[in-house]
């Protein structure tokens, strides 16, 4: 297939607004593509060129690529730097100059899909010494044989700008629509989940239709979606929701990690699906080591404990060992246990359809409990007050809450669900109105007074699932001290966009724009209806979105959460829907 058809259709999304018509327009492209360049179809058109779980990403300086459209398109790189400044979107100045291209190339081969994957292969793959220089070559080579609409997605993808609207569940409903029927798109959506890769998923059902989707299962090496929990704002109402019995868990305060264990090696994913095993090497060979079977996928906690009192410590504690280089001063530092809560594959078989009793048996006795690698402290509870008092201790052992689970035949493991399965209730239900909220930073305002010369705001916003949009819910400008202002910069204006990013909807204009891309913990007093935050806008009433007063930055950047791993609408809505029915009648 051509490069120019990939782009033509990229075109057409990108003028759309209506997630119906890019369904629509996908699910054509989809069937008339061929099978065996579907998969990295469905990636190229989300801007990669694998999933995201397999190390690198396309990630090319603007500097590079002026370089790269200057020489392909006989332009002088002043020229082209000057507009790309100007436009933020080299994509836009690939294609203006293409067109307006000086020489017309003597020789030029075919723009290929395989060709186009090859070369930015070697681009994301380009180590060492002269590594720029070949990455800027290799792009002046796909340019020089580019048209116009071609130049410009080709920019947009290595410099990590490529949004067309192609969001994960778009692609799934347009295969849905191209090679099944709605009724399979629950399916559909099961196997991706538990294998975080959306071209196997379109090749699988391309090729071999739904029996081949239906037989996809979990597998140790390839990451399964996090089941997350809802949240309810008492143990009394935790208790009623799950029918007068559940198991309560303490509810760790460190990073989750799913450890996929093989008879070799062992990997551990973070719930972005990040490698961090190099951040955790002695607790990657406990669990090896302690594992009674031959391949496993396990869930836990990783908590920093202190080496003198065993007790455990706050969330940052582990954060040092991600931000450590010498990795074995880390593993003497920092001890860190992991708490185990959950068992998602054993020898052979996918735990995930069995309930919560039957998985927390089998992985309690498939290690040598002991050491590094412990299991979360459980208790079944049956009544409000037996909940409260597990509470009770939970706090006292420093945890932040707890995890209610379900007990019914059917509580399985939902991977990439949220659901009243697992219910969590935290310390901070009972002072503020709500749960914490991690918010995506999309944009920022100059200070003033003392933070002059600084940001002194920021804009921030909750992510849409449906649409994968990012819409706002509040400007916040407390609980930054001063290493947090001075470091803004730094931990920002990598995200830097000269425009509002395509994938943020708002209303509110700030001094400066950022892609999604930055996650931060924001505690606030009450959420609100607002006519001027995009969240959930006409959802409630018309005319007004959702916004929260008083927010307050706790301290904490969620560098274990990606943009589209923030708060959701959705759940803003619930707890707008929780605050609004709690006798404090705090909302309206
Ligand atoms: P939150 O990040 O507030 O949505 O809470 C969910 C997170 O709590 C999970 O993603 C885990 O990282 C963490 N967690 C801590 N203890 C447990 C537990 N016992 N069971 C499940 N998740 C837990």
């Amino acid at each position: 297939m051509l490069y120019s058809d990939l782009a033509e259709t990229f075109d057409r999304l990108e003028s759309t607004g209506s997630r119906l018509e890019m369904t629509a327009i996908l699910a054509e492209f989809f069937k008339r593509a061929d099978k065996k360049e579907l998969r990295r179809i469905v990636y190229l058109s989300q801007g990669k060129l694998h999933p995201d779980f397999v190390p690198g990403v396309l990630g090319m300086a603007d500097r590079l690529v002026v370089k790269a459209i200057a020489k392909a398109s006989g332009h002088p790189e002043d020229v082209a730097e000057k507009m790309v400044v100007e436009t933020g979107d080299p994509g836009q100045v690939a294609e203006a100059l293409i067109s307006r291209k000086k020489q017309m190339a003597l020789f030029s081969e075919d723009l290929t899909v395989d060709r186009v994957v090859r070369q930015l292969t070697e681009i994301e793959n380009a180590d060492g010494k002269d590594s720029q220089d070949r990455k800027q070559k290799t792009l002046a080579s796909l340019l020089h044989d580019s048209g116009p609409l071609e130049a410009r997605y080709l920019c947009r993808t290595v410099t990590g700008r490529m949004r067309v609207g192609a969001a994960d569940m778009t692609i799934l409903d347009a295969l849905a629509e191209a090679f099944a029927t709605k009724e399979d798109r629950p399916a559909i959506e099961r196997a991706f989940n538990v294998t975080c890769d959306i071209g196997l998923v379109a090749e699988t059902i391309a090729e071999g239709g739904m029996d081949a989707v239906r037989g996809i299962s979990v597998s140790v090496g390839s990451p399964v979606k996090v089941m997350l929990a809802e949240r309810l704002p008492s143990i009394g109402e935790i208790m009623e929701r799950m029918g007068g019995r559940c198991a309560m868990e303490f509810k760790y305060d460190g990073i989750r990690v799913q450890a996929h264990i093989g008879r070799e090696s062992v990997k551990l994913y973070s719930r972005r699906l990040e490698d961090l095993t190099s951040n955790f090497p002695d607790i990657a060979e406990s669990l090896r080591e302690r594992c009674k079977y031959g391949e496993a996928i396990i869930e836990g906690e990783c908590v920093a404990v202190d080496p003198e009192t065993g007790n455990m410590l706050p969330f940052q504690n582990v954060t040092h060992r991600r931000k450590k280089h010498g990795m074995d001063e880390a593993v003497r530092d920092v001890p860190v246990r992991i708490f185990m809560f959950d068992l998602l594959f054993a020898d052979g078989t996918d735990r995930t359809h069995d309930p919560y009793e039957s998985r927390r048996g089998s992985l309690e006795s498939g290690f040598e409990i002991g050491g590094q690698v412990q299991m979360t402290t459980m208790r079944v509870v049956e009544s409000r007050e037996e909940g409260e008092e597990f509470f009770a201790n939970a706090l006292a052992a420093r945890c932040e809450g707890i995890m209610a689970k379900s007990l019914a035949e059917d509580s399985v493991y939902r991977a990439g669900s949220r659901g009243f399965l697992w219910i969590k209730y935290k310390k901070d239900y009972q002072q503020a109105l709500t749960d914490s909220f991690d918010l995506t930073v999309v944009g920022a305002f100059y200070g003033m007074g003392k933070r002059a010369g600084r940001y002194g705001a920021l804009l921030m916003a909750a992510y849409d699932q449906e649409t994968g949009r990012f819409e706002t819910v509040c400007k916040l400008g407390t609980g930054f001290d001063d290493a947090f202002l001075d470091g803004m910069p730094s931990l920002l204006d990598g995200s830097l966009s000269e425009t509002r990013p395509p994938s943020v909807d708002a209303e509110m204009v700030p001094d400066v724009w950022f892609e999604p891309a930055v996650v931060l913990e924001v505690v606030a007093a009450e959420i609100t209806l607002s006519p001027i935050h995009t969240a959930a806008m006409d959802v409630l009433k018309p005319g007004s979105g959702l916004g929260i007063r008083f927010p307050r930055f706790t301290g904490r950047v969620r560098d274990d959460k990606s943009p589209e791993q923030c708060t959701t609408v959705s759940e803003i809505v619930e707890m707008y829907g929780m605050q609004a029915h709690d006798s404090d009648g705090l909302s309206e």
